[in-house]
């Protein structure tokens, strides 16, 4: 009888684990626990065993009657409450593959335009991102009262009144542009120089599908004895090449920059409309892509470096400007709100 026992056990105790809902576990419980069981049957006939058996058997009946009634409470429960402890688990099946990151197509193409420039024989250099208005303005040939300095609005940065802690002895703000690397890189370094400065920038800006107010622009500067502005044109023209193909049209006219002399800017024919004017162009056929110039002498005195024997170029480009006609984004702020969906598309 005790073989039959465990064997009731072991049968039940594996239709239980396997039990998929509440329906199946009440059916198990009445063909086990019921009172036409065989378990109950058993239970009924201990009497005519043999005295000495009889308490040992009744024992062994007793505690799998308990632990079948016990495992099938316990699977109800586990039922209930799918993610709670007791919720069996069957290791047959197989894993689910957790989900995979990568890179943020920001992240993406910044490394896209370091290694154009590095195969160029550029460095990757970087900044503060707290500034001191003297690199942002002042080097740079943006003095207090020109008024340039009403291009950016400017995040400021002041001690808290009452701070003790923090004296603050010179003007602090967030960087508006990743120019400020360039006074600061040549601060440690003699022509001839070639770097860029990838890196995050802060404009007090209403925000919209263009506009955001935290960007990524990427600096360059190249100093070296005899820089002219068809070096400037031929680099810059590569770096565009690689980026939007073989066949991308480019433009190049001058522009107003106080820390260039000449100033020029780039733009590229719309791929969108192939010139004929579209929305992303603003019907103008051709796109602004980056802002750049000869550095000015001024700029250069401000780096130490001697403008008469060397001269250079420098170029500012917004980063993400770049990734969005690259890959035909067209709101800015998909690239900032963390949506998976978005994401996802990289
Ligand atoms: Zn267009």
């Amino acid at each position: 009888m005790k073989d039959q026992l465990k064997s009731i056990y072991e049968e039940a105790k594996i239709k239980i684990e396997r039990a998929s809902d509440s329906a199946e576990l009440e059916r198990l419980f009445i063909e086990y626990l019921g009172r036409k069981s065989k378990l109950t049957n058993l239970l009924r006939n201990i009497k005519n065993l043999p005295v000495q058996e009889r308490g040992e058997t009744g024992n062994l009946a007793n505690r799998i009657r308990q632990a079948i009634e016990s495992g099938i409470r316990t699977r109800r429960q586990g039922l209930k409450a799918p993610t709670g402890h007791k919720t069996l688990i069957d290791r047959t099946l197989p894993g689910i593959m957790p989900a995979l990151g990568h890179y943020h197509p920001l992240t993406k193409f910044i490394r896209l335009v370091e290694s154009i420039f590095i195969s160029m024989g550029f460095e990757v250099v970087s900044g503060p991102e707290i500034e001191l208005a003297k690199y942002n303005f002042d080097l740079l040939n943006i003095p207090q009262d020109h008024p340039a300095r009403d291009l950016w609005d400017t995040y400021y940065i002041k001690a808290a009144q009452g701070n003790k802690s923090f004296e603050q002895k010179e003007q602090l703000l967030l960087r508006t542009q990743t120019s400020p690397v360039q006074i600061r890189a040549m601060l440690k370094r003699q022509p001839p120089v070639r770097l860029i400065a990838p890196g995050r920038v802060f404009r007090h800006e209403a925000t919209d599908s263009s506009h955001e107010s935290t960007f990524y622009q990427c600096e360059g500067l190249v100093i070296d004895a005899g820089v002219k502005v068809t070096d400037l044109i031929g680099t810059l023209s590569i770096f565009l090449k690689r980026i939007f193909g073989e066949n991308v049209k480019i433009r190049v006219r001058p522009e107003y920059y106080p820390f260039v002399e000449p100033g020029l800017d780039f733009d590229i024919r719309c791929q969108l409309c192939g010139g004929q004017g579209c929305s992303v162009c603003s019907q103008r056929g051709w796109l602004e892509i980056l802002g750049s110039g000869l550095v000015h002498p001024v700029v250069l005195k401000n780096m130490g470096v001697d403008s008469k024997k060397f001269s250079g170029f420098a170029f500012g480009l917004g980063l993400d400007r770049l990734m969005m006609l690259s890959n035909g984004v067209k709101d800015i702020r998909l690239s900032y709100l963390g949506d998976l969906r978005f994401l996802r598309q990289f």
